[in-house]
């Protein structure tokens, strides 16, 4: 198993890398009802692993989550969050969202889903979401 990428924060504390994918096509989003700790409807999302840089994490995260081919990435946000624990433990994580175009056919990854799909915005308004996808999509005026 390869090992997430590890820094610190300003205070010291543990922190990991991680990279986001929001995937849209005709005003629909690629959600995973993600069968892992965090629980709750994401995107495609992933740490960065050692050796891995956030373009290489984000094209094998929605290869590995969806079957899907990064065609075109834009970064859209780059920030901290806290308080959004893995299952490793680690609270604070450094975060890369990307905005993707897509080609391919969509495949369920059975250990990271329990199911994948398209949702509308009046669909993800009503989803229990993971919390930095909540965060992501209310900044994105997608929910409110
Ligand atoms: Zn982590």
């Amino acid at each position: 198993m390869p090992r997430p990428k590890e820094g610190k924060s300003r205070d010291g504390a543990p922190m990991h890398y991680s990279v986001g994918a929001l995937i849209e096509m005709g005003g629909r989003y690629l959600l995973i009802d993600r069968a892992n700790f965090p629980f709750g409807f994401a995107g495609v999302a992933g740490h960065i692993d050692e050796g891995e840089n956030e373009i290489q994490a984000l094209k094998r995260e929605v290869e590995e989550e969806s079957g899907l081919k990064v065609e075109r990435f834009r970064l859209i946000f780059e920030e901290p969050i806290f308080h959004d624990r893995c299952s490793r433990g680690i609270t604070g994580h450094y975060w890369y969202l990307f905005e993707c175009s897509v080609s391919g056919e969509l495949k369920q990854d059975e250990s990271e889903a329990k199911s994948i799909g398209w949702y509308s915005k009046e669909k993800i308004q009503n989803l229990k979401l993971e919390p930095a996808w909540e965060h992501w999509f209310k900044k994105l005026n997608i929910i409110e």
